[in-house]
Order: structure tokens, then C-alpha cells, then sequence
């Protein structure tokens, strides 16, 4: 066992699937946003969850993580949001692998691998209605489609959008992203191109935009269990599924005045308890929460004090006198009836909840619980 781990709750990860759910008409689907791991949580299973809630489409950055999903018997359509480069389209056609498309070279050379291997290609066409990141521009969509619809080996399978301000209170910039998207749309419809799946909606718009559904949402956030907007009360009940876990590995009594840690940035006030936990900012615990975060033990939080280094903290535990070595050490989670949560620890470290989750996750030892 190694000596700090995340477990994975997939109970609470059934709850909040089943949250979205209800917000959803029974039509629409749902495209899992599982890349980057599931957001640190374990892609493939999380993923094998989500097939057995009855979830086919799933959304990935990369190719390669498209092809573990497939090497892992997920056989839905699982779409490339970065889109597929050149060296990996005929595996891509192969396995049904469906490109996000925004760049004629890719659409061209995706067309011309499909018809190589006599099979038709299902893609999904991005368009950029205002995130101005990835995706076709608006104004230049007609002379785009104009070219992409002539390709004869292609199917379009889906248009999509991404929303920029979504989480915001004010709705109006979504709205008018919303606008582009439909005419986005409408351009597919005038040229009589069937548009199976329209897709804008992440958490935060599915949450807030609830005329912005079509035919397949894209959470991401909701499913981890964490709001999508920290300022916003949320109309919605999310319960976290990823618990950060470690142990106290030294416990010493420190007389008043003694310095802890590299740099010396901590002095105890008092007689203390500190102990030592194998946790550092290698295993993304961000080394900015020095002498900033709270951790749980016995169920009390307790401050981290000194800096974290790249493999420990150091906490005082002077006021949970039945703290021991070996007891259970949580960062990220519950403890009898505390929680921390990946918002608190966002705002402390001055970031989003989806960083401390994927920073967290990354290359852990999971447990699924
Ligand atoms: N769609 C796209 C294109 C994304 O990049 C993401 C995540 O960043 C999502 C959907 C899911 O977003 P969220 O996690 O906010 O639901």
C-alpha cells in the first residue's frame, strides 16, 4: 500500500449521474467529459460506471486516450475534442474513433483514410462562438462547409460549441453564443446536411442554461461532484467522489520557538505536537498551500505548517491530543463529520476545483470504492 492514495466514491459518483439525469428530457444524451483521466479520478473506471448508467457517447482530449477506452471494451462513440492528427486518423477510422473537426488539412486527410479503407467517417464540427479557443470562426463557416461538405468519405455525426462565461451569473454572453450555435446549425440545415447531435452544454450550462440541452450535453465537473460555479448557489445536490488520504508517518513534541521545515517559515508558539505526512507538491499537493491549508485527522482539521516539500507536510497537531502515527490523514474529503473540499483548497491556492482534482489524481494509487 502505498503511503498517500485517492479513493474513488463511485456511489457518489452514481448520485450525481443520477442528478444530472433528472435535469435532462429523456431524449437527450449525455457525452461523459472523461479526459485527462476523469479529471484524476480513473478514466476507464469511471467510464465502465457511466456505461453501465446507460451513457454512450464519451469525450476525450487525445486519440490515445480514446484508444484505452476502446482497449477497455467502451464502445460507444467516443469523440477526440482536440481533434486527430494525421499519424493516427486510419487507427481512428479503424475503431470508430470520431475527430473533432475545426481544420480543412485534417478533414481532407480524414476523408481521403476513410475512403482508403472503403469505411465512412463520423466526425463532430466545432465551431467558435465565443470561447475564441478551437473551432471554426463564424464568419468564415459558409466557405468552410462549403469544402467540408464536398468531402465524399465523411458523416457529419455532430456540431458543437463551448461556452466561455457559462458559470457567470449573467447569462447574456452564453445567450448570444447560444445565437451563433443555432445559426451554426441552421447554415448545416440550409445546405441539407442532417445534424444527428447539436452539443454547448457543459455543467455549468446544464445547469444554468437549460434551453441550451439539444440533443447531448457535455459534463464534465457535475459528475466529479463539484459545483461549477464557486460564487453561485447551485440548484443541484453533488456529492464529491474523489477523497485525498495519507498517514502520519512521525509525531514529535516540539518546545516553543523551534522552526519547521525549509526556510524556516514556521516557528511553534507553544509546546506542539507536529507531524509528519508523506503527501508533497510531487503528489500535487501545490507547495503554495504552505502554512496556508487545513487537513482532517481524527475528524478536527488541523493547520499545515512550514512548507510543503516536494514528498511531506508537516501539520500541528497540538489540539487532537489522541492523534498517533499511522492514524489516517485526509487532505481532499470527509472525516466524520468535517469535509475539505476541492473548493476550499481552489481558494486557498488560488485556482479551480478541476486543477486540484486532475493535480491530485495524476498518477495516484486509487481505491474504488
Ligand atoms: N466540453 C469541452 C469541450 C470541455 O473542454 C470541457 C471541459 O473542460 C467540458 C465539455 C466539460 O466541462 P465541465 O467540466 O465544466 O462540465
Amino acid at each position: 500500500m502505498p503511503m498517500n492514495w485517492v479513493e474513488v466514491d463511485l456511489a457518489a459518483l452514481r448520485h450525481n449521474f443520477s442528478q444530472l439525469r433528472e435535469r435532462l428530457l429523456v431524449n437527450t444524451e449525455v457525452m461523459a467529459v472523461v479526459k485527462s483521466d476523469a479529471y484524476g479520478h480513473g478514466m476507464i473506471p469511471v467510464a465502465r460506471e457511466l456505461v453501465r448508467l446507460g451513457v454512450r457517447f464519451f469525450g476525450v482530449s487525445t486519440f490515445w486516450e480514446a484508444v484505452e477506452l476502446r482497449s477497455h471494451g467502451i464502445e460507444g462513440p467516443v469523440v477526440v475534442l482536440l481533434g486527430i492528427e494525421e499519424a493516427d486518423l486510419e487507427e481512428a477510422v479503424i475503431q470508430g474513433i470520431r475527430p473533432v473537426v475545426y481544420r480543412l488539412d485534417h478533414a481532407r486527410k480524414l476523408s481521403e483514410t476513410a475512403g482508403r479503407l472503403g469505411r465512412t467517417a463520423p466526425f463532430h464540427l466545432k465551431v467558435d462562438t465565443g470561447m475564441g479557443r478551437l473551432g471554426i470562426p463564424m464568419d468564415q463557416l459558409g466557405p468552410f462547409l462549403d469544402i467540408l461538405l464536398k468531402l465524399p468519405h465523411l458523416s457529419l455525426e455532430g456540431i458543437l460549441s463551448h461556452f466561455a462565461t457559462a458559470d457567470e451569473e449573467d447569462k447574456s454572453y452564453s445567450d448570444v453564443q447560444l445565437e451563433q450555435f443555432r445559426a451554426a446549425i441552421e447554415s448545416l440545415k440550409e445546405r441539407n446536411v442532417p445534424v444527428p447531435y447539436a452539443h454547448i452544454a457543459n455543467s455549468a450550462g446544464i445547469l444554468g442554461l437549460p434551453h441550451a440541452h439539444f440533443q447531448l450535453v457535455r459534463p464534465g465537473l457535475m459528475l466529479y461532484g463539484s459545483p461549477p460555479s464557486m460564487e453561485l448557489p447551485q440548484p443541484v445536490s453533488l456529492r464529491p467522489v474523489m477523497t485525498f488520504k495519507s498517514k502520519i508517518i512521525q509525531l514529535k513534541v516540539v518546545p516553543p520557538g523551534r522552526a519547521i521545515g525549509y526556510g524556516r517559515t514556521f516557528f511553534t508558539q507553544r509546546t506542539s505536537r507536529i507531524a509528519t505526512v508523506p503527501v508533497g507538491y510531487d503528489d500535487g499537493y501545490a507547495r503554495c498551500l504552505s502554512n496556508r491549508s487545513q487537513v482532517l485527522v481524527a475528524g478536527r482539521r488541523v493547520p499545515v505548517v512550514g512548507r510543503v516539500s516536494m514528498n511531506m507536510i508537516t501539520i500541528d497537531v497540538t489540539d487532537v491530543p489522541e492523534a498517533r502515527t499511522e492514524h489516517e490523514v485526509v487532505l481532499l474529503g470527509p472525516q466524520g463529520t468535517e469535509r475539505i473540499t476541492a473548493e476550499e483548497i481552489s481558494r486557498w491556492q488560488g485556482t479551480i476545483s478541476y486543477e486540484i482534482y486532475c493535480s491530485i489524481g495524476r498518477n495516484r494509487f486509487k481505491r474504488f470504492l
